[in-house]
């Protein structure tokens, strides 16, 4: 059978017989023919656990990539889609949370109704750009443009939330950030090889076809384009790299609204302030963290050079942009060619069902969550996964006690903040509360503006609050776990706690080698070259001696000049300063896992499995949590975006500085899995 026909009769299959799809306790967290034994894995690791893998998963016409975790995702999808469907019946009996994401899901998939309006539901936003009559009206448009001022990098201008005070974790604080920019990162602007130049050109073809999709005469469009182009290539100038981002006190510059309003006189910050509804929400601020003063600087240079004929051409562009997934398909089309398919190399558009799904995850996340829950995240799953995040601890504290490189004035401080980092497992203690967000049915895009401007107000009534420790950021479907070196808190979501990555019904050394290798990765967050900059309440401050911090950047320089030297595709190397933080964090991670594992199973008489010894089950399930096949376009954008090094890099860079690895397969020195100066840093 075909692919395509394949996976559509799957998805197919799984509505039509709900159970099929539910992970059965018996599906194995390790797969023995997902690997490929033909392979030394003292010569390549990643291939010996996944080749079997990665022959029988081609990447499916709607994905830039297909790994173990985008597997998951559209298993997950496909689980929600059956909550949604369900929620949707406005004939059955609905309390009010089913009401929201069911007619949130039913305006969306209502492709034929989205279709007849066209444009439409873009032309008050177009005619009051149109409207615009100086540049002083640019502060009172972007505070209360249809679509919300954006609360994260890449939005209209720049970015605009609440944070917690970097340097008084108890509090929440304001905060604007860079943005502005229709491309993923700054370097699309800047960098000046063929790849780079070849990307910027269908950029501007594409910002050309938008503007002629609302109706703009062929070479205004083309005027209007290169306009947005240097608009954009001068806001990417004033941008900070990804990799100074990573340095948060460059990220930390408290100020006066005066003092914000004095470095970017352009732009009225007080009238902004007081419409985007701060004032209404919470109470107003007078200071506030402004993370990038030089993008500021350049915005408001730019707010000057260039006239109000420009400025309507850069909004007009992001209003459409920002739009055009809720528009009619001609916008879907067009958006999807450029993003999708140039940007990532996905052949085809996702079917509306799994967009819409998405969207209702998005917006209604811990709505949607609570049924996904109840359905799909048993407390057993939820003690089990608990049990190894506290052995994982456990041997995090024995290592610290017993690094040989580090002081004991560093050691107490580091074990204050390791007993002070709070587990976040499945899904919130107390779940959010959307009563003020209206859902109307067959108003998709009114759905879509009012749950962005409720987020937006969400975030902004923090602001002079005392932070709240039991929020999630992420929703319980998502298949991601992270860290927060501001909260001190790790987080595993239900959605990734899932088969092949977890199961509470399988042997430890599975579950060990893959989730309990991710927990150790989060927990190791918050002593990599970033969160070690975080002391235990979550505050900007060095707890380190200076001798001990030198002994550590050295060793966090041994992974940087280590992954430095992978290929990911062409000429491109790893940018790992960029993934210096996940590179230690995934070295860290699995060692403490394999010793928690081992302590967890000291009383136990481990047998071999599969002709697996339990030692080389570990490190298998290790592996195959990263197999993967990925689209060349989506390898590149990574190279630029992505603080996570490839897949393949991310299991055999590791491997390869772990003695008890070498150990478990028997590798001789001198083999590529085994590194001669392994590097090591907790
Ligand atoms: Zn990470």
């Amino acid at each position: 059978m075909n692919w395509k026909v394949f996976a559509l009769f799957l998805a197919a299959l799984s509505a039509a017989l709900p159970a099929l799809a539910q992970h059965s306790s018996s599906e194995p967290v390790l797969d023995v023919s997902a690997m490929d034994k033909t392979v030394d894995p003292c010569v390549d690791f990643y291939t010996y656990s996944c080749g079997g893998w990665i022959k029988k998963n081609p990447i499916p016409p709607d994905q830039p990539s297909w790994g173990t975790y985008e597997k998951i995702e559209d298993e997950n999808r496909a689980q929600l889609r059956r909550i949604l469907e369900e929620a949707a019946d406005a004939k059955r009996p609905r309390d009010a949370l089913t009401q929201k994401i069911g007619d949130y899901y039913a305006s969306c998939i209502d492709e034929a109704a989205i279709e007849k309006l066209g444009a439409n539901p873009l032309l008050p936003e177009l005619q009051r750009i149109a409207a615009l009559r100086s540049k002083q009206d640019l502060s009172d448009y972007a505070a209360t443009t249809q679509f919300p001022p954006s609360l994260y990098e890449g939005g209209t201008l720049f970015a605009f939330r609440s944070n917690q005070d970097y340097k008084d974790s108890t509090q929440v604080i304001a905060e604007v950030d860079q943005g502005g920019l229709g491309l993923p990162d700054r370097d699309y602007y800047l960098k000046d090889d063929a790849k780079s130049e070849e990307l910027r050109k269908a950029y501007v073809t594409h910002v050309e076809k938008m503007f002629e999709l609302l109706g703009d005469k062929p070479a205004d469009a083309v005027t209007e384009a290169a306009t947005v182009m240097r608009i954009e290539t001068s806001l990417a100038k004033g941008q900070m790299t990804r990799v100074e981002r990573r340095d948060p006190p460059k990220l930390y510059h408290k100020m006066s609204v005066e003092e914000l309003q004095k470095l970017a006189p352009a732009f009225n910050w007080n009238a902004y302030f007081t419409k985007t509804g701060v004032g209404s929400l919470a109470s107003p601020f007078a200071t506030l963290n402004v993370v990038t003063p030089d993008y500021f600087h350049i915005m408001n240079e730019e707010i000057e050079k260039e006239n109000l004929a420009g400025w309507k051409a850069y909004l007009r562009w992001h209003a459409v942009h920002n739009a055009a997934r809720d528009l009619s398909s001609a916008f879907v089309k067009e958006n999807f060619n450029f993003y999708m398919k140039t940007l990532q190399g996905q052949e085809e558009l996702r079917p509306r069902w799994k967009r819409c799904t998405n969207d209702v995850d998005n917006n209604l996340g811990e709505a949607l969550g609570q049924a996904y829950v109840a359905k799909y995240f048993s407390p057993e799953a939820k003690q089990a996964a608990l049990k190894i995040v506290q052995q994982v601890e456990a041997a995090m504290q024995s290592e610290i006690q017993t690094l040989p490189w580090m002081g004991a004035a560093t050691k107490k401080q580091a074990l204050i903040k390791l007993h002070a980092i709070a587990n976040k497992i499945g899904y919130p203690d107390k779940w959010r509360d959307y009563s003020a967000l209206d859902i109307v049915r067959g108003d998709e895009i009114g759905n879509s503006e009012r749950a962005s401007w409720f987020e937006f107000h969400r975030s902004l009534a923090k602001i002079g609050k005392p932070v709240d420790r039991k929020e999630w950021d992420m929703t319980p479907p998502t298949v991601n776990a992270d860290y927060d070196p501001q909260r001190n808190d790790i987080n595993f979501p239900a959605g990734v706690l899932q088969p092949p990555l977890f199961s509470a019904f399988s042997d430890a050394a599975p579950n060990y080698g893959d989730t309990g290798a991710t927990m150790g990765h989060e927990l190791t967050h918050a002593f990599d070259d970033e969160g070690s900059q975080f002391d235990a309440q979550g505050n900007l401050r060095n707890w380190w001696t200076e001798a001990d911090r030198k002994e550590f950047e050295q060793r966090a320089q041994c992974v940087v000049d280590q992954y430095s030297s992978y290929t990911i595709i062409d000429d491109i190397k790893i940018n790992s300063k960029l993934t210096n933080g996940e590179d230690l964090a995934d070295l860290g991670g699995t060692l403490l896992a394999y010793l928690a594992w081992k302590e967890d199973t000291k009383d136990q008489k481990l047998e071999p499995l599969d002709g697996l010894t339990p030692e080389q089950r570990f490190f298998v399930a290790y592996g195959q949590g990263w197999c993967t096949n990925e689209r060349d376009e989506n390898k590149r954008l990574r190279a630029t975006v992505d603080p996570h090094s490839p897949e393949k890099f991310r299991a055999n860079g590791v491997v390869s500085n772990m003695k008890e690895f070498s150990a478990a397969f028997h590798c001789k020195p001198g083999q590529p899995m085994v590194r001669e100066n392994a590097c090591r840093a907790w």
